[in-house]
């Protein structure tokens, strides 16, 4: 018997059907004396629904009132769910952000978990064995609706498992797990049996969607332990942990491809304190987020600098670039949106030299330029042309042995 924390998204409750088959699993492990708080996000595709209605009354809705709006997605869902349980003769009961406690900053839109009190969740737990908790969702110190941001109801879950000493936070999702590569674009990925929180929180922050990336931080954080597995099956899925030294004997544990980003460089700004500023300053003042930058040497006092921002972010921070670039004498300014951002992932990598080169070595091997080059203490991500994304994620998955669990040291 234990307490665990179950999300499902929003696939996995997306029509009336499913939402009945999510109520079956729930009670399969309810019945095996298990106790769960099911966190739901809202049916698929509704949160995009609500916010396209929003946009119907006004462009620029108040971000008040956009929260209480999109927090119906997961009402509606919780409740469908609540009673879907009930009518199979389990007791359950769906409670609201602020039902069960969840309290945030006033951020809306993308608030921030401050505490949850757990004795609402605890006492009905105890009561009913099956507890629904909306998922994006919360309230501030003012008792307005506040919601995570996009993707939010992993972070609920989270948040929820650590709060009440859950033993294990199960990710339902419409995936098998997390996987060494995308294996849309690389036919022998493997699905992870384990994985770290450090390498998750990379490979989520690199472009993997299937965790939102507050919730693995907010897991590391805790030491919750998460389940990443499919609603769509019963097998195991991926777990994602705190490190062992296992784990670190593996070299590289996961290839990922990301292709929304843009280039932008600025060639031979003249080489003055300041001008770094002045170029960046403006673009995050704009809210747009920069991923890697690089700086070098170009002619006689002058540097090249280079960086990357998301495909639709590109041309807003292009025009921005434009006008300072001119105004501090930059020679021009450059922009690729043809780009490909492959990256490798692992621990092993941190106390074992050559990871690096071998990277290197099997792209060139391909032919392929390496443009920019950026690393971590357990990542290495190198941009390339765009129409050589596949091959490279193939080659370098080839090369670590990734489809035969990945080379050790
Ligand atoms: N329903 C919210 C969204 O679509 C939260 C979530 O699904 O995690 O972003
Ligand atoms: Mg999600």
């Amino acid at each position: 018997m234990a307490l665990i924390v179950q999300k499902y998204g929003g696939t996995s409750v997306g029509s009336i059907e499913r939402i009945k088959e999510v109520a079956e699993s729930v009670i399969e492990s309810r019945e095996k004396g298990n106790r769960l708080v099911v966190v739901l996000s809202a049916m698929a595709g509704q949160t995009d629904a609500l916010i396209r209605l929003s946009k119907e009354v006004t462009e620029t809705p108040d971000l008040r009132e956009l929260d209480v709006l999109m927090a119906t997605g997961e009402q509606a869902s919780v409740s469908l769910f609540a009673m879907a349980v009930k009518s199979m003769g389990y007791d359950c009961c769906s409670l609201l952000g602020f039902q069960a406690a969840i309290y945030t900053d006033q951020i809306h839109g993308k608030a921030r978990i401050k505490n949850i009190d757990a004795d609402r969740i605890l006492k009905e737990l105890k009561e009913r064995g099956i507890v629904a908790v909306a998922g994006f969702q919360g309230i501030d110190d003012g008792s307005n609706i506040t919601t995570l941001g996009r993707g939010g109801s992993d972070t609920t879950a989270v948040a929820l498992a650590a709060a009440i000493g859950a033993s294990v936070c199960e990710i339902y999702t419409d995936v098998e797990g997390i996987f060494s590569a995308d294996p849309n674009v690389c036919a022998r990925a493997r699905k992870l049996d384990r994985i770290s929180y450090e390498e998750m929180l990379e490979m989520a922050s690199l472009g993997a969607k299937v965790l939102d990336i507050r919730s693995v931080e907010f897991a590391k954080k805790f030491n919750v332990p998460i389940h990443v597995r499919s609603s769509f099956n019963r097998n195991e899925g991926t777990m994602v942990v705190a490190e062992s030294k296992e784990m670190e004997k593996i070299l590289v544990s996961g290839v990922v491809l990301d292709k929304n980003e843009a280039r932008i460089t600025v060639a031979k700004l003249p080489d003055r304190p300041g001008n770094a500023f002045r170029i960046f300053d403006p673009i995050f003042k704009a809210g747009i987020v920069v991923d890697m930058i690089v700086q070098n040497p170009s002619a006689e006092g002058r540097v090249d600098l280079t960086f990357t921002v998301t495909k639709t972010h590109f041309q807003e921070t292009l025009k921005l670039v434009d006008e300072v670039a001119r105004e501090i004498g930059a020679e021009k300014v450059l922009g690729d949106q043809d780009i490909a951002k492959v990256s490798i992932v692992g621990l092993g990598m941190r106390n074992h030299a050559g990871v690096a080169s071998k990277m290197f070595e099997t792209l060139a091997r391909e032919n392929i330029n390496i443009g920019l080059i950026s690393t971590s203490e357990i990542k290495i991500s190198c941009v390339i042309e765009g129409k050589y994304a596949e091959l490279a994620v193939r080659a370098l998955h080839d090369a670590f042995g990734l489809g035969n669990g990945g080379e050790k040291n």
